[in-house]
């Protein structure tokens, strides 16, 4: 018998609307219920009781709810109070727990719909995008010892003074992990409209595969491709707690893909993942003097005005000056390329070039602690597909390299061809490693 937080998120519940502006239809409209789709969800739990698990369950609104709510809240004030905001976001939880509980009574499983603060989930006071700082298992452990199915509304809690507050957008997933480390739980299930988390985005190469178990620091960093799959901040947690996730699917019983401490066997995958996102800018500034304190300065700077540094690379010095190049968000790129010119221009630097037709497309794996040429299969796979790579950036865990954006699918599906046949790999460490 296992205890299981079991989390189902807005697809699993419902359809997703097609994302309509504001309109009067739209706000005289309910979300529609898909009941198939909560008795289903019913169906998986007792299914997971009928097995002899104790489960706690948290869901998060079904189908476009938070969205609709946030439309409508859009109509009658273009700044809505977070207060208020987060008061009317957190009923579109609280909505799916007590239908869900309802669909599971007809399916003869006693259960309990609760609000986040009613099992007393105690976050901080920041509106919109609050932290859990507690949470009370033992009113949830009393309900599943009293044989029933706890369900609780993901994505809220309530602060010392019971202001309601919610935890940003996709926050559930923090709350079912929150739940799971507050019960002590076996293992926090997440069912997803996916199988589990790819070795990459099969849109992008086809040749990707499931993943059947992983760390979660390579689930964190793999974070860019999972596309909504895991909120990180739950991983966090997850690493923290030391709680099991299992990303599965709800459409089949298949096992999905497992998030866990890492362990000696996770090390014999050189790369578990190709990572890669288009979400970044270049931006060099030209013959910057090669003195001390320069990169403070400039990168003090940018920090000072909350802009993001990623990639960094510096040229060596030619005639006492060299060149420093850098990514940012794209969506911090105008005011960090404003910042750079008054920046440059201070420093006696000759100018500021910038790229914005660039991508990053990183390897992942924990085996890379303890494999050697990883970094240099990784570069032969994009020579030899004839990608010029513009800069590049490692961790323990992880080589990004910076190429231009057109380059990207060809990119990813030679790293991700190079690292597939992972018996290969290992000649490779047998050769090089003493
Ligand atoms: N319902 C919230 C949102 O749509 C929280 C969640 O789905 O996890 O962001
Ligand atoms: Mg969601």
């Amino acid at each position: 018998m296992a205890l299981i937080v079991q989390k189902f998120g807005g697809d699993a519940l419902g359809d997703k609307g097609k994302g309509r502006a504001v309109d009067n239809e739209d706000l005289r409209s309910s979300p529609p219920l898909s009941a198939e789709k909560f008795r289903h969800v019913a169906r998986i739990a007792k299914a997971a009781r009928d097995r002899g698990d104790q489960l706690v369950i948290t869901v998060s609104a079904f189908g476009d709810t938070t969205n609709r709510l946030l439309r409508m809240a859009g109509a009658l004030c273009e700044e809505p109070p977070a207060r208020e905001l987060d008061m009317l976001m957190a009923t579109g939880e609280q909505q799916a727990t007590a239908l869900l509980a309802m669909a599971l009574h007809a399916v003869g499983c006693p259960a309990m719909s609760f609000t986040g603060p009613q099992v007393g989930i105690r976050t901080d006071q920041f509106h919109g995008s609050s932290r859990i700082r507690s949470i009370d298992g033992a009113r949830l452990r009393a309900v599943v010892a009293d044989g029933r199915i706890p369900i609780v509304a993901g994505f809220q809690g309530s602060t010392d003074d019971d202001e309601i507050t919610t935890l940003g957008r996709g926050g559930s997933d923090i709350t079912a992990v929150a739940l799971a480390a507050a019960v002590d739980a076996d293992v926090c299930e997440f069912y997803k409209d996916v199988d589990g988390i790819f070795t990459t985005d099969p849109r992008v190469c086809p040749a990707a595969r499931k993943i059947d178990r992983i760390s979660y620091d390579e689930m964190l960093e793999l974070a860019s491709l999972g596309a909504g799959v895991l909120h990180s901040r739950s991983v966090e947690f997850a690493k923290k707690y030391n709680v099991p996730l299992h990303v599965r699917s709800f459409l089949h019983d298949g096992p999905g893909t497992l998030v866990t401490a890492e362990d000696k066997d996770m090390e014999h995958v050189v790369v578990s993942g190709v990572a890669f996102n288009r979400d970044e800018a270049k931006i060099s500034l030209m013959n910057v003097p090669d003195r001390p304190g320069i990169a403070a300065e400039l990168f003090s700077q940018l920090g000072d005005r909350h802009i993001m540094v990623d990639v960094i690379i510096q040229s060596t010095a030619h005639d006492n000056t060299n060149d420093i190049s850098f990514t940012v968000a794209k969506k911090d790129f105008k005011r960090a390329v404003e910042a750079c010119k008054e920046i440059a221009a201070a420093l006696g630097a000759a100018g500021v070039q910038t790229d914005e037709r660039i991508a990053k497309v990183s390897a992942v794996g924990v085996g890379m602690r303890s494999h050697t040429g990883v970094a240099g299969k990784m570069f032969k796979a994009l020579a030899d597909a004839g990608i010029n790579i513009q800069m590049i950036s490692t961790s323990e865990i992880k080589i990004s390299v910076v190429i231009a954006d057109t380059d990207l699918e060809g990119a990813v599906q030679a790293v991700h061809h190079a690292f597939e046949d992972q018996t290969e790999f290992r000649e490779i460490e047998e050769t090089t490693a003493c």
